[in-house]
């Protein structure tokens, strides 16, 4: 058989090319797409041994696939009410954007379909593992035994309890996170979200989770009007809603708040070239000293080098910093390992 080398080598070339390039993409997919792209790659790279001149094209050609399903997987998340969350794999999304798709089925069968999937996919065991992520991070110490709590009593089916246990604890996170002092209206309130939810990459949920939480959480109420959101803080927390109490609704709280902690994994403080853990003296110290809300947030390793950032000495060692970024290639957007001791 005749092979040409300087053909199979410039095809390799290409090939690990392009490997590097969707390598990079890597850390912004969750670990659902992740795990098909994986496996396409893997397929695709067994054919190319035969037309490895396509490699770089099926590649492409994966990538905006994915990218599409989770675009429209996240939208229809939005348009039924449930705020995405990265634990869910392709295989939901696929499953979910076949439900929209499909002409048979009534929108209201739709809902109980998506609302069935969520709630046996997190399950005690997920929502518990969700708690000890939660448990191993320094800077939601304090707030650990109100959280032990809402998950008990979402477990134990309290969920009239759970829910506005839960949803002030997204604002509390945000106001620690950026060390805001004094009162926060909605404006601050808004601002914050927006800085926070700000990753516009391809395959992040941050656009539709804002959407989400200024759309359901934060809605408008007025005593004595019609309540127009199903999970509105506060209709619920002054006490007009009195029908929130649902399984649906204190899962989707979980979730939030879990999308939310998720996000505040490292700071750095202004004018510096340095990022810390959340938690790390140098940041509590800042906090305590300063009413203005300057530090900019990164919920990974990666992030806040990819924004010229180095690690802080004190509170990430080198070791640590290059596992967690050896996580965040496996499970991107979270930031549940090593450092959040
Ligand atoms: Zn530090």
């Amino acid at each position: 058989m005749y092979f040409n080398y300087d053909e199979l080598y410039k095809s390799l070339k290409l090939a690990m090319d392009s490997i590097g390039k969707y390598r990079e993409a890597l850390p912004e997919m969750n670990k659902g797409l992740q795990d098909a792209m994986v496996d396409k790659a893997i397929t695709s790279a067994t054919s190319s041994v035969v037309k490895y001149f396509d490699f770089n094209k099926i590649m492409d050609g994966v990538s905006k696939t994915l990218e599409d399903t989770s675009h429209k997987f996240s939208k229809i998340l939005l348009l039924y009410g449930w705020p995405p969350h990265q634990e869910m794999n392709i295989n939901h999304m696929i499953e979910i954007i076949d439900l929209q798709g499909s002409s048979e089925i009534k929108k209201d069968s739709i809902s109980e379909l998506i609302n069935s999937k969520f709630l046996s996919f997190y399950n005690e065991k997920r929502i518990n593992k969700m708690l000890t992520s939660w448990s191993s991070k320094e800077w939601l110490s304090k707030r650990i035994p109100i959280l032990r709590e809402c998950v008990k009593a979402h477990i134990n089916e309290m969920y009239f309890v759970s829910v506005p246990a839960l949803l002030p604890q997204i604002e509390g996170i945000i106001a620690d996170g950026y060390s805001h002092k004094g009162k926060m209206n909605g404006t601050d309130l808004s601002d914050y979200s927006k800085r926070l939810l700000n990753n516009a990459n391809r395959f992040s949920y941050d656009s539709v989770i804002q959407d989400y939480f200024f759309q359901f959480v934060l809605a408008t109420f007025e005593h004595g009007k019609t309540i127009n959101s199903f999970l509105s803080r506060h209709a619920i927390l002054h006490g007009g809603d009195c029908s929130y109490g649902t399984e649906v609704n204190s899962l989707k709280s979980l979730l939030l708040f879990d999308y939310f902690q998720d996000k505040f994994g490292f700071a750095s403080l202004p004018n510096t070239r340095v990022y810390h853990k959340q938690g790390c003296g140098v940041i509590t110290k800042f906090k305590a000293s300063h009413s203005v809300d300057t530090l900019t947030i990164y919920n990974s390793v990666q992030q806040a080098e990819k924004d010229g950032k180095s690690h802080c000495g004190y509170c990430i060692n080198e070791s640590d910093r290059k596992l967690e970024t050896l996580i965040s290639v496996v499970t991107p957007n979270k930031t549940n390992g090593i450092l959040n001791s």
